[in-house]
């Protein structure tokens, strides 16, 4: 089959046409596009019906329907410049939908980045603050620790040697101080005994919440029961020389565990919570 292109296509949307296949599907396009117009018009303008009334329908050709040739020829040419016309307009929407779309994709990375951003400055800040939180918490905690027994000297040291101990050595420290000494809580905790203890006589342990337990010996007696909550710095008991004394003192010890044998170096212990002693 011969192609022929067609003297009235023009510019760069228009392709080349298959014959009369081609021509009819153009025509039936035009029918359609043209419904109202061209043909619309034609088949409303009565016979003497003037021009300008004809025109009105938008196809000049419309008043040639004494010259079906003219007319069809006329409608071709039209319908091809109508096709053209709707090609333009598709490739036109194309265009513009694909800049729209590269617009929106634009649009979603920039929000994106922008999300980013903001995402990872809230989580700078939180974490900032976080940091300052547990800044703070060490301060605090530093300055919720105290001395037992105020500026009372030390007497006989952590860990003497001695056969006077049962473990062979001193388990804690001796605070020098007389009969009737108020006996504060080193810090904030829950007492888990209070009275008569052996050896030690009355004392008080209390447990901390890094889980070390604070012994308070040879009380008079307690101020405090076992299950209750104390506040640092608060009156737990008053010395005296029960247990296994030589005189009055109060025997400070520091434990990781609530058992005898579980002692640690009680100076060192305040010290690291910001006690001076
Ligand atoms: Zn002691």
């Amino acid at each position: 089959m011969a192609f022929t292109v067609s003297p009235a296509v023009r510019g760069k949307h228009r392709r080349a046409r298959r014959g009369p296949g081609r021509t009819g599907a153009t025509l039936a396009g035009v029918a359609a596009l043209t419904a109202v117009g061209a043909f619309g018009a034609t088949a409303a303008a009565a016979p003497g019906q003037s021009r300008t009334a004809a025109s009105a329908g938008g196809i000049a050709s419309a008043r040639d329907a004494s010259a079906p040739d003219a007319a069809f020829a006329r409608a071709v040419s039209v319908g091809e410049a109508l096709t053209d016309a709707v090609a333009e307009q598709a490739d036109a929407q194309r265009e513009a939908a694909a800049a729209e779309q590269r617009s929106a994709d634009k649009a979603r990375a920039d929000a994106r980045a922008v999300r980013v951003r903001a995402e990872a400055a809230a989580r700078a800040k939180v974490a900032a603050a976080a940091r300052a939180s547990r800044a703070a918490s060490r301060r605090a905690l530093a300055a919720a620790w105290t001395r037992p027994v105020g500026d009372a000297p030390i007497g006989t040291p952590y860990r003497e040697a001695g056969a006077y101990w049962s473990s062979g050595y001193h388990t804690g420290v001796d605070f020098l101080v007389p009969i009737g000494t108020t006996v504060h809580a080193v810090a904030v905790g829950t007492v888990v005994s209070a009275g008569w203890d052996g050896s030690y006589g009355n004392d008080v342990i209390i447990r901390h919440a890094d889980g070390k337990y604070t012994l308070y010996g040879h009380l008079t007696r307690p101020l405090v029961a076992a299950g209750q909550r104390v506040a640092e710095g608060e009156a737990i008991g008053v010395s005296g020389a029960t247990g296994n004394v030589t005189g009055p003192h109060m025997h400070f010890e520091v434990r990781t565990g609530p058992d005898y044998g579980s002692d640690i170096d009680p100076v060192a212990y305040l010290r690291s919570h910001g006690v001076t002693l």
